[in-house]
């Protein structure tokens, strides 16, 4: 099987890994936090939320309750984690920022099919 080669573990870079990685798929996942960091960014861990810590309603009836429930269907590996380390007490799904962050970067980390890398990408890797 060759190799996927992911550049940039924020949310989608992440998410793509673990999905992926959890197929069977080899992925090398290059980030350069916090050796370069970026203006939004704070920290070194992956998938860290630059914004809101509030993923908003988990209600069926919005979109955003709508879009969780198919991101669930459609095998989502950071909604789980998410969900797991939820502070909300009503109907958002609301998480903790940094144990999200420390549970995706563990499960990155020690994911068998992913090489993690922490480097800048600046030309773009060969296959
Ligand atoms: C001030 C601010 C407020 C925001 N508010 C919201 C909000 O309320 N709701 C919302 O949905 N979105 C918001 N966003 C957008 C938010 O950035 C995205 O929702 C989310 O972070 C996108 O995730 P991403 O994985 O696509 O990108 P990012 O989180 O930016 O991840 C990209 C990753 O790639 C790494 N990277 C980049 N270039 C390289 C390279 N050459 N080599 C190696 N690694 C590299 C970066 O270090 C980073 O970790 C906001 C953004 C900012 C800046």
């Amino acid at each position: 099987m060759p190799e996927i080669k992911i550049i940039g573990a924020g949310l989608a870079g992440s998410e793509a890994a673990l999905y992926l990685a959890d197929k069977g798929w080899k992925v090398q996942l290059y980030e350069m936090r916090p050796k370069k960091m970026t203006p939004a960014h704070q920290t070194g861990y992956l998938a860290e939320l630059v914004c809101s810590n509030s993923f908003k309603s988990t209600l069926l009836d919005s979109p955003s309750g709508l879009l969780k429930e198919e991101l669930h269907l459609l095998g989502s590996k950071l909604l789980p984690i998410a969900e797991s380390c939820n502070i909300s007490a009503g109907h958002s799904l609301t998480v903790d920022r940094k144990i999200f962050a420390e549970y995706v970067t563990n499960n990155i980390i020690q994911h068998p099919n992913i090489e993690f890398i922490n480097e800048e990408i600046t030309i773009f890797p060969q296959a």
